[in-house]
This record gives C-alpha cells, sequence and structure tokens, in this order.
C-alpha cells in the first residue's frame, strides 16, 4: 500500500472529508483519505443542503449532480399539529445573497458518489478503503496515524497534517486526547421513510415542515423519491420495540389517518449535542461530525461540517504554501463559535418550539413565528440565520 508523505492525511470520507479533499485538490495539494468502510453508505441520513453549502460545492465544481438529483424548496414552514400552517418562509428573499435561494433536498450519499467521482478522476488523489485508524501522534515535522487494514494488519501512514473527518465516534479525535462534552437528548429519533405523497394529501404543505405538537412533535422532508417522517420516541423502549411495525404505523396514522403506509427504510437513533474542547490539535485538525454533533432539527449537522471544511481547506492551504501554522487557531476560534452559538442554539430552540407543552408558551412561540414573517426585515433576517449565511458572514469577527 502506498504511504503518504507529502500530501494531506484525511481520515473519513464522508461528507466532511470528501468536500475537504475536493477543496485541497483545488488548491493543488495531493491528498490520501482513509475510509474503514468498503464502500461509501448510502443509507439515509441527511437530506438538506442549505444555500451557502450549495455555493462552495458550485465552487467546487460538484454542486450540478446534486442540484439536478434534488429537490429544490424555496419555501419551508412551522405547522402545528392541530392548527395546521403556523409561519412559510420565504427563501426567495435571499436572492441577493446566494446563487441559490432555496434548500435543496438530495440525499447525502449523492453527495459523497459525486465528490468521490471527482477524486477518483484526479490524478493526485487517493481514497483507501477498507482502513481503519486506530491511533494517531505527531511531533514537530509531521503526523503518524496507524491503521488496521483488511487482513488485520497494521500500516503506517505518515504525513504534515492530518484532518479528522472521521465523524462522530473520531477516533482521531479520541486518540489526541481532545474532550467531547455535551448531552445526550434523552428521546430517540425514530427516521421512517415512505412513497407516500403528503404533497398531494396535505394541501398547502411545503416540502419541509417542522410541526410542533405537546404529545409528539414530528418532521416532514421531502426527498426526490420519498417522504421522511422523524419523530421522537420513548428511550425506555428498545430498538426492536421502536421499529416494531405496528408501533410505526400508530405514529404514521397519527401524522394522517388513512390506508396502512409503506415504509420504505426505517431508523432509530440517539441524537447528541456535542462540540469538541478544541478542532486543533498541533498538526491534526477535526472537522464535521468528529468536532460537533447536533440535532438534526433544522437541518444544520452536515452543512457545518462542510462549511468546517471549506474554511479549513482555505486556511490549511496557506500553511501548505508558507503561511504560519499558527493561522490554524482561527479556524477553530470561527467555526467552534458558530457550532456552539449558531448550530447547537438554533437546533436546540427548534425542539424547544417543537416541543412545548405549556400552551401559554406554545402560543408565544407561534405569535412570534407569525410576526417574524409578516414583517420583511425580520423575515429576512430569520432565514439569513436559518441558512446559515450569517454565521458564514459572522466569521470575519473573528480574530
Ligand atoms: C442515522 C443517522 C441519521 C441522520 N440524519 C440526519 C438528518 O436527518 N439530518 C441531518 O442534518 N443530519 C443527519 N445526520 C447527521 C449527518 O449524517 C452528519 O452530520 C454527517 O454525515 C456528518 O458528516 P461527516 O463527514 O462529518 O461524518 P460521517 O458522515 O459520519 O462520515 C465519517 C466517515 O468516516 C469513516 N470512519 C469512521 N471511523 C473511521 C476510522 N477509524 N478510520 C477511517 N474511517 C473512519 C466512516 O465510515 C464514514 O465514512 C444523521 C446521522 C445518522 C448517523
Amino acid at each position: 500500500m502506498p504511504k503518504a508523505n507529502e500530501r494531506i492525511l484525511i481520515a473519513g470520507a464522508g461528507p466532511v472529508g470528501l468536500v475537504a479533499a475536493v477543496s485541497l485538490l483545488e488548491e493543488g495539494i495531493p491528498v490520501t483519505v482513509l475510509e474503514a468502510s468498503a464502500d461509501l453508505a448510502i443509507d439515509l441520513r441527511a437530506s438538506t443542503f442549505h444555500p451557502p453549502t450549495i455555493d462552495f460545492l458550485d465552487r467546487l465544481g460538484i454542486a450540478d449532480g446534486l442540484i439536478e438529483r434534488g429537490i429544490k424548496c424555496p419555501l419551508w414552514q412551522f405547522r402545528d399539529r392541530t392548527e395546521g400552517e403556523v409561519a412559510t418562509f420565504d427563501l426567495g428573499l435571499l436572492a441577493a445573497e446566494t446563487n441559490h435561494p432555496y434548500r435543496l433536498q438530495c440525499e447525502q450519499w449523492k453527495l459523497t458518489e459525486t465528490a468521490r467521482a471527482r477524486l477518483a478522476a484526479h490524478p493526485d488523489a487517493e481514497l483507501i478503503t477498507e482502513i481503519v485508524v486506530e491511533t494517531v501522534s505527531q511531533d514537530a515535522d509531521g503526523v503518524t496515524v496507524r491503521a488496521r487494514s483488511e487482513d488485520g494488519g497494521t500500516e503506517v501512514f505518515t504525513a504534515p497534517f492530518l484532518i479528522g473527518a472521521d465523524g462522530a465516534r473520531s477516533a482521531v479525535r479520541k486518540s489526541t486526547g481532545v474532550d467531547f462534552p455535551g448531552l445526550t437528548i434523552p428521546e430517540i429519533f425514530l427516521s421512517l421513510s415512505t412513497p407516500f405523497p403528503y404533497h398531494e394529501a396535505i394541501e398547502g404543505l411545503a416540502d419541509i415542515c417542522y410541526i410542533s405538537d405537546p404529545e409528539e412533535w414530528f418532521v416532514l422532508l421531502r426527498t426526490p423519491t420519498l417522504w421522511r417522517v422523524l419523530f421522537p420516541t420513548d428511550p425506555t423502549l428498545s430498538d426492536e420495540e421502536i421499529l416494531d411495525p405496528a408501533r410505526i404505523e400508530t405514529h404514521m396514522q397519527a401524522v394522517l389517518p388513512g390506508a396502512p403506509y409503506e415504509i420504505a427504510h426505517k431508523t432509530a437513533y440517539r441524537v447528541h449535542e456535542r462540540v469538541a474542547d478544541a478542532y486543533v490539535h498541533g498538526r491534526i485538525f477535526l472537522a464535521g461530525d468528529a468536532a460537533h454533533l447536533n440535532n438534526p432539527l433544522g437541518g444544520m449537522g452536515m452543512n457545518g461540517g462542510i462549511h468546517d471544511a471549506v474554511n479549513l481547506s482555505e486556511k490549511l492551504a496557506q500553511v501548505w504554501r508558507g503561511a504560519d501554522i499558527d493561522l490554524m487557531g482561527r479556524y477553530e476560534r470561527q467555526r467552534r463559535k458558530v457550532a456552539i452559538e449558531t448550530v447547537q442554539a438554533q437546533a436546540l430552540r427548534n425542539r424547544a418550539i417543537l416541543k412545548e407543552s405549556d400552551p401559554d408558551k406554545r402560543r408565544a412561540y407561534h405569535d412570534e413565528l407569525r410576526a417574524t414573517v409578516a414583517d420583511r426585515d425580520r423575515h429576512f433576517a430569520y432565514v439569513m440565520r436559518s441558512s446559515m449565511i450569517q454565521s458564514l458572514r459572522d466569521l470575519e469577527k473573528v480574530a
């Protein structure tokens, strides 16, 4: 197996690792990506791309395949299970701020597939699969990665720099000893997909809807072929009980009563709200889920990770060309602040609005959302934040 010396090593071929790889290649820097799996995951995870993320991917030349295979959604809604529509947000207001004033509903595996094809066609890119990064160490000159190969042997890679984009359980993060403080949300999230056409059955339904209810909030997200429905579930139940077809049917009938639903995919997963204490550890940099986790309400996890990858790659390219490595500290200061103050704060607020059981507080949340969309300036400011454009504009204020 080739050794990676004069190239940047990336652990993890998820959306964040692969976007970092494409960004570095665009800067003329060779990369080697080490991926534990035999193939890239094609399960249903994130499915929303926010406007500035599409702008970034477009600049990297990997947006076309996604846009063609996704659904453009200029509108998204807060609804209430009993009252119906509460507020519809219009990303068309962002037309002067982005080349893509819509949320693109498209499965994340279509991005990894597109980025992988880019790597395959590039002479300076290497993607090694079935190699599990186990430990990392470093000295003044570079980083050493020890990884387990398919046959159980140990492979050693050295490089000037390493990006840890190896997901929530990041071996890179653990090996550096960086803490990952935060909390685990009590409820388990149940994600179901169905071919049922909710857009034909519920009048005025936007393609992205967050539906509040004191008993059981839920989310409806349209993807090119399916609708996804996300519910919170009782954490005292086993996975088997949560995924039991009869229980699932009860959840689905409560959304819209009718004929039994066809379920194409079902997953139950625990959700964490965590941010790593450090994103930069000498010559090792964390990005994406390896650095931060949050609930999916608002669709900001993968998007924030992609924004990390772009920010990190731009600065790392300057360091590669001779800038002081201290520049990487700004990556951490900028992106960690966004993870805490924008992504985590907004995702927690979205959850609070959806699950509020106090009638007065619910009414107050709903009145505030209605007042926001009724006022053009407040509406604009809201979609600047929810689309994550504002968090990128605010980066300049961080030294
Ligand atoms: C079941 C599920 C459902 C989700 N649903 C949503 C959703 O609805 N909305 C939303 O916004 N987000 C959702 N997410 C989160 C979203 O998928 C992540 O934010 C996104 O994938 C982060 O990308 P990443 O590249 O940082 O990490 P990942 O996508 O996790 O990629 C990490 C990669 O690293 C590889 N890897 C791991 N360990 C090693 C190792 N030791 N050595 C080498 N390679 C390694 C993995 O195989 C993987 O390919 C969901 C996540 C899960 C797990």
